[in-house]
């Protein structure tokens, strides 16, 4: 859909690191497209004094690998108008009013608000009770509201954030952005799943002996150690992103792809994991810590050693675990997820290890296994699908081999392809809330994971490290070894087709 949208968006953070890598550029985007033309206006804020010239000119900087031409973007920048303000002082929401009614009646937007908080959630709850104390909720068109994870710390901190906004929007003018789910490969998953009989016949514990998800970073955590120390790749990565994963390879078909029918059937496979016992997490989830390490013969050091981290930190930089669905479709399947910093490449990637045939014919010993087929689906830096086949050998003798029948997305599909962000804010423009998480998938996921961490926390001795550069401790390899398991990582070709 191509409908030019009427709309004033107020950008909280306005000057922020988000603000300016992601959401201008993806504005721009979508302004190339024509979904914003004429009749849009954004309001950027946040502390730092700014004039709209200098605002307007940052734009310009954000978006000048995309420009097409000068006149096009100082065009699209004079729709950018600054507002000075901090988020505290309730004096200039009055300010912010007057500006965005001003705003309204210049660019005949009828009433169509999407307040973006690209700043702390600690501030959410103070912004939206101002938005709605200074009035400025419109009363004609949409209140739309984007917010930024992390969505509390547990379920405790996040269930009260949900009842400050609650006051104000209604879960359906909320949008919890997970970006996560703007991803052209986790969009693809139901396509995978649903437009292809051969697969979704196959999708349950009749054919299906794991899955795995990996999520793998190969940087260490930089310049965030301050932010990173006081999370932990549990609640940096699994409680969103990964859950999310999660729910879409779990949830029952939906009756229509509407966002309400997709949500609930995610809704209901989150309620279907379990929460682990104490016991149960021990046996089920391993944490780890990156250590000194190399990666392209560049040393690396421990995380411990990271600036603005504890020296005696016990936070985890590595999560493997197993997660089980209480479901008619998935008793008996485990979910392995694993993620972490500082390991040997940056990939996310799906694995869905079937079963093996019954009786080995090619092979003198019919227990011997054969290889399984997997089906890979390439998340990220690669998109695309692989499905692993087992072929005979050409020649005289009957042998078998290992092949790969991969798509992988080209590069100039990969160059076209939308931004995360972008889409989300298209599918916000369109009140489609698909991609964006219900607060009922939001208390499932901090449910799981706040049984894993009240068990940590607990627990002060030291973790398990891993070299920086590797694929994790060899608890993670444990893990599954106890289960028959291997995980799988690249299964490309035959011969990278090894355990990893
Ligand atoms: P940032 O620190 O770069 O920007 C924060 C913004 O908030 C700045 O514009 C700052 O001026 C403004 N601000 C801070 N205190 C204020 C106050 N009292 N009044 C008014 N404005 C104030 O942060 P960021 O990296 O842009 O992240 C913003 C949000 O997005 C966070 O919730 C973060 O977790 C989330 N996020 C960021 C990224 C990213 O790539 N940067 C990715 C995912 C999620």
């Amino acid at each position: 859909m191509t409908t030019e949208q009427n709309v004033l968006f107020t950008i909280f953070g306005g000057t922020g690191d988000l603000a300016k890598r992601k959401l201008y550029p993806s504005l721009y985007r979508l302004y190339k497209k024509g979904i914003i033309k004429e009749q849009f206006a954004v309001i950027g804020t946040a502390r730092r004094e700014w004039t709209d010239d200098h605002y307007r000119e940052i734009i310009i900087e954000t978006i000048k690998d995309l420009i097409v031409s000068e006149e096009d973007a100082i065009e699209f920048a004079s729709h950018f108008y600054y507002q000075s303000h901090n988020v505290n002082d309730s004096e200039h929401y009055v300010s912010l009013k007057v500006l965005a009614e001003k705003l309204e009646a210049r660019y005949h937007i009828k009433g169509n608000r999407l307040h973006y908080l690209a700043m702390s959630p600690d501030f959410f709850g103070t912004i939206t009770q101002q938005l709605n104390e200074q009035g400025l909720v419109s009363d004609t068109g949409f209140n739309r509201l984007i917010i930024e994870k992390p969505f509390g710390h547990d379920y405790e901190t996040a269930n009260i954030l949900n009842e400050q906004i609650r006051e104000v929007f209604d879960e359906n003018q909320i949008f919890r952005i997970d970006h996560y789910l703007g991803k052209e490969m986790v969009q693809n998953i139901s396509t995978v799943r649903f437009a292809n009989n051969m697969i979704e016949s196959m999708w349950n514990n009749r054919y299906i002996d794991n899955i795995q998800i990996t999520l793998s970073e190969a940087l260490g955590v930089e310049e965030r150690g301050g932010y990173y120390d006081k999370s932990g790749a549990l609640r940096d990565m699994v409680q969103n992103h990964i859950l999310q994963v999660v729910s879409l390879l779990a949830m029952e078909p939906p009756a229509k792809l509407s966002d309400i029918d997709i949500r609930n059937e995610k809704i209901k496979a989150l309620r279907a994991v379990r929460v682990f016992t104490p016991e149960e997490v021990k046996e089920n989830f391993v944490r780890a810590q990156y250590d000194v390490g190399s990666n392209d013969d560049i040393l690396l050091n421990k995380y411990q050693n990271e600036l603005n981290v504890a020296e005696d930190s016990l936070t985890e930089t590595f999560v493997a675990g197993k997660i089980l669905i209480d479901t008619f479709r998935w008793k008996g399947v485990p979910f392995y997820i694993r993620t972490g910093k500082r390991l040997s490449e940056k990939g996310t990637q799906i694995n869905i290890v079937f079963k093996n045939v019954p009786l080995n014919l090619f092979s003198e010993d019919a227990e011997e296994k054969l290889p399984s087929n997997v089906l890979t689906i390439f998340i990220q830096p690669t998109e695309g699908i692989s499905l692993q086949i087992n072929t005979k050998k050409t020649g005289i003798d009957l042998e078998t081999e290992t092949f790969d029948l991969m798509h992988q997305h080209s590069a100039e599909t990969l160059a076209n392809s939308p931004e995360a962000y972008e889409k989300l804010i298209f599918d916000c423009l369109n009140g489609d809330a698909t991609n964006f998480t219900h607060w009922d998938e939001v208390a499932s996921s901090w449910r799981f994971v706040d049984a894993i961490r009240k068990v940590w926390d607990q627990d002060k001795t030291n973790l398990p490290s891993y070299p920086s550069g590797s694929m994790g401790p060899a608890e993670s390899d444990a893990l599954l070894a106890k289960d028959g398991f291997y995980w799988y990582w690249n299964p490309i070709s035959p011969d990278e087709n090894e355990k990893k």
